[in-house]
């Protein structure tokens, strides 16, 4: 059957109107095999029309006519065909009463041109049109015919679909169209698949619309359903041989496959866009019930906002550039970090039309766990600005619609025109590249997968083990920043009240003026000033011991205090707060006015090197001859000692004896100390001598109660204080060698 259509409208040769009635007919004809050989638009002129319609008459055994049907005098498509015939317009009561209802309907009086509309051509077949007044109109011609239809798309294809299809497809037909959607392979390729598809009594035309493709199959058949099975059996065959190119079955959209596809599945995505500026999420909430699909979609245009809005890292901006898969990756990455979506997708690329790197494109899918990454390279001039968006939202819908359907997200089997070969792709420090899917990863094209870095909130046993090692450390950085601040704020705390102990013992005058006007001293009558304000603070004080290096600079200046057992001070400060430093304090057997034979001292090893831990520089011969005098004061007396000795022992040597039985034990007790000493010094100490001892801990390895103790003796009646000094003592007693464990 040879067809011509013939578009009647002024307006449409001023091309103020867009042709879309000759483009459906022509689409529609094709299903049901009818080929259109011409098509003419004309003005609304009845001699115009009619010599149109005559030529068109005489070529063709159908002629179309769209447009000119309605109420007004430019409409004369009815008058130009019944005076070319010579059949006059009769009014047809049935449609004159159905237009005065439609405007009593409204409230309003029938025009006076309406009634025009129910002029019908005698001998003609009227076509109802439920959307508006004009009905269609086929009228035979011998063997041939003329079609009317009217001008609005709507009403063209209402009268066209519910009425004249079936007239011209034949009486009794029932015609049948099952679309194949398509995505992902050129028009060319899909063609001459469907060439080798055996399609039976099927029309089968294939069309590109908006990046997508479809192949409609249309079959006339005598009975509906076996129409149906025909057309549904021929687009079986021609989706298994696209394969999965093939995205689903008269949906109207790829977006449409993918929100059905999520909604079946009850899974969400989440987008994150760049150089498409929300053209993706757009296109999905497009679609009638996204809502239930799509949470959210970020625009991130800016690096700024890419990195406050999507938690891409700067150190990724830096080294790959925003356009980058590395990007594209940290932004789907972070676009399902901040949502409760299953997946994300996301979009970077250069559309700009002045840049040089336009139409590189990368889009990438990440499931949570898998990162999967295209790269577009739409670098053909005829690529506009918005084409590229439009196709990179595209291969975005297509990653996510072959995601849900289990198959390969990237395939080398890609064959999109203009799509380029990817190049390869660095890999930063979060993807790593996984083991090879089969042939698939050999080329450098899309197929390429990323295994993402899990850092970002999917679970994994390996995040497990990450969150407990994180805990651990900090909870071990909390415990031993507390210990650190404890140690510290301690060592603030001793300092200060040696500082304090040190003001009231060395100028108490102006510490009473100072700080306290109405100071009355309560306590023994005649002992030194200097002792007064901390006597009032702590009687338990005796004394105050100070050891200076020859330039008066004191290394060691406590106040000593005595209690009655030698534990009440190991852990007081002078003050009688805590204090792990303790004070310095005297033996409790000793008599603290008038010196034992031996007063013994004893003081902390304190790592900040307070209280006694200097002693322990008396194991060198030139920290003696810089400092060889113990300076102790009593409460009554200022008195001076030379150093005599300096040793580490055990405790199983009793240096702590305060008094003697007789003569010979305390000389014996002096020359122990001396062989032991790592220095020989020049003082010599008799029987009828006073000595003084500070100990304290020595941290040797190994050795429980190692001691280091330095031993001095009162300076004799009219002695001087110089004079002392010391060399090393190689031949000291070793106290490794001679020690025994206890037990043994
Ligand atoms: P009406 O009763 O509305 O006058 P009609 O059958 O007389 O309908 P026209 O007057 O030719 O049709 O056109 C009406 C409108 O239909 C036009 O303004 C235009 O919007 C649309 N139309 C007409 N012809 C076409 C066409 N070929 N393609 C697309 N739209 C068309
Ligand atoms: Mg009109």
């Amino acid at each position: 059957m040879k067809c011509e259509i013939i578009t009647v409208g002024t307006e449409l040769l001023y091309g103020e109107i867009v042709n879309t009635n000759a483009s459906y007919l022509a689409r529609r004809l094709k299903r049901i095999g009818v080929d259109v050989s011409r098509q003419t638009s004309i003005a609304d002129d009845v001699t115009r029309l009619k010599n149109c319609l005559r030529a068109a008459l005489e070529r063709s055994d159908l002629v179309i006519t769209t447009g000119g049907l309605g109420g007004t005098e430019d409409d004369v498509t009815r008058e130009a065909v019944s005076e070319l015939l010579g059949l006059p317009l009769t009014r047809d009561e049935e449609q004159l009463a159905s237009i005065r209802e439609y405007f009593a309907a409204k409230g309003d009086e029938m025009p006076d041109g309406a009634a025009k509309e129910a002029d019908v051509i005698s001998g003609a077949k009227v076509l109802s049109n439920s959307v508006g007044l004009a009905p269609g109109q086929y009228v035979p011609v011998g063997d041939k015919a003329i079609l009317l239809l009217p001008g609005p798309p709507a009403e063209l294809r209402d009268v066209f679909e519910n009425g004249a299809e079936r007239i011209i497809g034949g009486s009794g037909a029932h015609i049948v169209t099952e679309t194949v959607n398509v995505f992902g392979i050129p028009e060319s390729a899909m063609s001459d698949i469907i060439k080798g598809v055996d399609c039976g009594s099927a029309t089968v035309g294939t069309y590109a619309r908006n990046g997508e493709l479809s192949a409609e199959v249309t079959v006339n058949a005598a009975s509906k359903d076996e129409a149906e099975a025909e057309a549904k059996a021929v687009a079986d065959r021609i989706e298994e041989a696209i394969g999965e190119f093939a995205y689903g079955r008269n949906a109207a959209s790829l977006a449409e496959e993918v929100v059905r596809l999520l909604s079946e599945k009850k899974l969400r995505v989440t987008t994150a866009e760049s150089c498409t500026g929300g053209l993706l999420a757009k296109r999905i909430t497009d679609i009638n019930g996204a809502s239930a699909v799509f949470e959210q979609g970020v625009t991130a245009y800016s690096n700024e906002i890419k990195r406050s809005a999507l938690s891409v890292r700067g150190k990724t901006l830096k080294k790959f550039g925003a356009v980058s898969p590395q990007a594209a990756a940290d932004m789907a990455a972070g676009a399902l970090f901040t949502s409760k979506a299953d997946y994300a997708l996301s979009i970077t690329g250069y559309a700009g039309d002045n840049d040089p790197k336009k139409g590189k494109v990368f889009i990438c899918l990440y499931d949570g766990r898998d990162c999967y990454i295209r790269q577009l390279s739409l670098t053909d001039p005829r690529y506009t600005r918005s084409r590229i968006r439009e196709i990179a939202a595209l291969h975005a819908l297509d990653m996510l619609r072959r995601c849900l359907c289990g198959l390969p997200v990237v395939t080398e089997r890609w064959l999109a025109e203009g799509d380029s070969v990817m190049p390869d792709i660095k890999i930063g420090p979060f993807y790593v590249k996984q083991k090879d899917n089969g042939k698939d990863a050999k080329k450098g094209f899309f197929p390429r997968r990323y295994k993402f870095d899990p850092r970002r909130g999917s679970f994994s046993w390996l995040n497990v083990v990450r969150v407990v090692a994180f805990c651990m450390a900090f909870v071990v950085l909390v415990v031993s920043s507390a210990y650190i601040l404890n140690d510290y704020m301690e060592r603030r705390r001793n300092i200060k009240a040696s500082e304090k102990a040190q003001e009231m013992f060395n100028d108490p005058e102006q510490y009473i003026e100072n700080n306290d006007p109405d100071f009355i001293y309560i306590g023994p009558e005649d002992i030194l000033d200097n002792f007064r304000v901390l006597y009032m603070q702590n009687s338990d004080i005796v004394g105050w011991i100070s050891l200076k290096k020859n330039n008066g600079q004191a290394f060691i200046d406590y106040p000593v205090v005595q209690s009655t057992d030698n534990d009440h001070y190991l852990r007081r400060s002078f003050f009688g707060d805590y204090a792990t430093g303790g004070t310095i304090f005297m033996d409790y057997r000793c008599n603290a006015t008038v010196f034992s034979k031996n007063t013994v001292l004893y003081g902390h090893n304190m790592k900040d090197n307070s209280m006694f831990a200097q002693l322990l520089k008396y194991g060198n011969a030139s920290f003696y001859n810089a400092a060889p005098i113990i300076d102790y004061s009593t409460l009554y007396k200022e008195c001076k000692f030379k150093i005599f000795a300096a040793f580490y022992t055990t405790t199983d040597f009793n240096y702590i004896q305060v008094s003697f039985a007789d003569r010979k034990e305390f000389l014996a007790i002096i020359a122990e100390a001396k062989a032991r000493s790592s220095i020989n010094t020049n003082v010599d100490v008799t029987v009828d001598d006073t000595i003084i001892t500070l100990s304290t801990c020595a941290y040797i390895d190994g050795i429980e109660d190692a001691r280091f103790v330095v031993m001095g003796r009162l300076l004799r009646d009219g002695e001087s204080a110089g004079g002392c000094w010391a060399s090393d003592n190689p031949d000291a007693l070793d106290i490794r060698a001679e020690y025994v464990p206890s037990g043994v």
